[in-house]
């Protein structure tokens, strides 16, 4: 078995696997229990892992490639919607106003791709 990838939401690696098993890939997680029993963010050492066959790696990684590419827009620059300042992805808050991100990364995006993902198939 090879590592595919790795993430610190257990329900992020729940959800790749689920879209490698719509492929007939079959994986494994390791540490999904151990991160969601903890109750903060856990060390990377034990963030939840997926992992497949090795002769199917490369399949998966451009299956999880196409996959991840919606989410990647999360860490585009975003328009506060309070004062319009142009704020950097990785930032929830305005720097200049405080205002909270209108539609931040949350884990309906996650269930949103899903859904988009499979449409688009
Ligand atoms: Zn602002």
């Amino acid at each position: 078995m090879k590592k595919l990838h790795c993430a610190k939401d257990p329900l992020m690696i729940g959800h790749l696997r689920n879209v490698l098993a719509l492929y007939g890939i079959r994986c494994v997680t390791k540490n999904l229990d151990l991160a969601t029993a903890a109750g903060e963010l856990p060390p990377i050492d034990c963030w939840p892992e997926l992992w497949v066959e090795e002769d199917q790696l490369a399949r998966a990684k451009s299956i999880l490639k196409k996959t991840m590419a919606p989410l990647e827009s999360v860490k585009k620059p975003w328009g506060c919607i309070g004062c319009g300042e142009e704020i950097e992805g990785q930032f929830s808050e305005c720097w200049n106003c405080g205002k909270s991100r209108s539609h931040g990364p949350g884990r309906r995006g996650i269930v949103i791709s899903l859904a988009e993902f499979l449409r688009n198939r």
